[in-house]
């Protein structure tokens, strides 16, 4: 048996002035890992692509990983990034082989094609119109009918943060491997809601997804193979942004429609409970204060989370709004993480560890799509620490994945440490502030500019999290983003 197992995931904001070379799947080379790099890449870590290579190993297949390619949200990916990870994966597939396991994102928009995945798929079939495929997604997918006659298995991950990455490659790469095997017949219903979930009523300890994701788990000991609710990526302005639901049974396509139209009938009847009410920045600072200032002593941090600029939903990840009311309200003892100037990294290190510099900090870009200036402010402070701004994460999101800052240095302004990096990176794992110097845990405030995957690696640590509205392209106030191509009606954007 000869597998093919290919990654392509990126999820775009198409607000997102962040450009999308091929350079940012590559992670520090020019173009992304393929064959033995890819598999040492990531055999062994909490990934669809470490689970496919797992399963298929064990099943004793000859394997070939054309490419592994993963980058940061950011904007629309560039043509011919997309043209060389597609044309990678076409050739292995061209040259024959019994089935494809695909580790995909499922919101991707490139220059000319709203549908990334979709238009994967069509180019795979052009080549391999009968091969049996199945797909492992991420639960922010935007899904496109076009994507999904294509292939065979649909499995999406149902935690947010997404600490089930390797359980969703595990559910993607069985069903399909008991198709290959004759001891399955995969079938697949899907279907879409006119819905546009806040990110911030997304998290999946939150109701109402917690119920939608606990009944699909319920759903697979039912009988399906992968039952899946996406909760949709809205900062797209494509038209099948939103809320969908797929379910894939053995044989059954009659089970399969009933579990996805349930699973429909559940968001849809629980939807004002995904709309998220922004609270002024000056009342959440204030309110921030008042916690610290109650909290027991030797309780973890006050959270203040800066959730209008995560470069994990493509925010620029250099808007100074909320850094600047922090440091504007004198709040001491805090750790921010962390803001996205190369620039001012460079600075840094020519000015040394233990010396002063001002820095015109953030604020580098742009974001015309939502009628905004880049601002930067003057910060003043010393160089605490400079490095190289690697390191591999601890988990439980990604575990073992290496995570690149770039070059990486900290501000110390007396009251609030800067960490200032030079490749976008979100704060999800404490390995980010370890590498660092800096211990979260023992912090009066800790800023993350982060939405809902703060949680997996940082929550426990966590006295109390105020969310700050600030300003970015990842903002959840929907009246400052033009939805211009997205289907309408839809909820929340109009009344329904
Ligand atoms: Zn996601």
């Amino acid at each position: 048996m000869r597998l093919v197992i290919a990654q392509m995931k990126h999820e775009t904001n198409t607000y997102s002035p962040v450009p999308t070379p091929l350079a940012r799947f590559a992670h520090g080379s020019d173009t992304p890992p393929e064959g033995d790099a890819a598999v040492r890449a990531y055999r062994g870590t909490g990934s669809a692509l470490g689970a496919f290579i797992e399963l298929a190993e064990s099943a004793g297949a000859d394997i070939v990983v054309p490419i592994a390619a993963s980058a940061w949200p950011s904007g629309p990916v560039e043509d011919r990034a997309f043209d060389h990870i597609a044309q990678r994966i076409c050739d292995a597939v061209a040259q024959g082989c019994d089935g494809v396991l695909l580790d995909l994102h499922g919101a991707m928009v490139t220059q000319s094609h709203e549908d990334g995945e979709g238009e994967l798929l069509r180019r795979i079939r052009a080549v391999a119109p009968q091969v049996p495929i199945a797909a492992a997604m991420d639960m922010h997918t935007n899904l496109y009918d076009a994507f999904a006659q294509k292939v065979q298995v649909i499995a999406g991950y149902q935690t947010y943060p997404h600490v089930d990455m390797l359980e969703t490659g595990q559910r993607a790469g069985r069903a399909l491997l008991a198709q290959l095997q004759g001891r399955a017949r995969p079938t697949m219903a899907w279907g879409r809601q006119p819905m546009l979930p806040h990110v911030m009523r997304q998290g999946s300890d939150d109701s109402p997804n917690r119920e939608l994701q606990a009944r699909c788990k319920e759903m697979e000991a039912q009988g399906a193979l992968c039952a899946t609710v996406f909760v949709g990526f809205p900062n797209a302005d494509i038209e099948y942004a939103g809320l969908s639901a797929v379910v894939v049974t053995d044989n059954d396509p009659a089970l399969a429609r009933r579990f996805a139209d349930e699973l429909l009938e559940m968001a849809w009847s629980q939807r004002a409970k995904f709309v998220y009410e922004v609270t002024p920045l000056a009342d959440s600072i204030a309110q921030a204060r008042a916690i610290a200032a109650a909290k027991p002593p030797g309780s973890g941090p006050v959270v203040l989370l800066d959730h209008s600029d995560n470069c994990a939903s493509g925010g620029t990840m250099d808007t100074m709004t909320v850094l600047g009311a922090i440091l504007d309200a004198g709040l001491e003892d805090v750790a921010a993480f962390a803001v996205f100037d190369p620039q001012a990294v460079q600075q840094m290190i020519a000015a040394g560890v233990g010396n002063r510099v001002t820095l015109s900090l953030g604020g580098k870009l742009d974001m015309p799509a939502i009628g905004l200036k880049g601002e930067p402010r003057a910060v003043s402070g010393t160089v605490r620490l400079i490095c190289d701004g690697q390191y591999k994460n601890y988990g439980p999101m990604a575990r073992g994945e290496l995570n690149d800052m770039g070059p990486t240095a900290v501000l110390d302004t007396g009251n609030v440490r800067i960490v200032v990096i030079s490749n976008h990176v979100e704060p999800h794992d404490l390995a980010a502030f370890t590498a660092v110097g800096i211990a979260p845990q023992r912090q009066r405030f800790v800023m993350l500019k982060s939405r809902i995957h703060w949680r997996a690696g940082l929550s426990s640590l966590a006295h109390a999290v105020v969310e700050c509205a600030g300003t970015g392209v990842c903002t959840s106030d929907y009246a400052t983003l033009a939805f211009k191509n997205v289907r309408r009606p839809i909820y929340p954007v109009d009344a329904m």
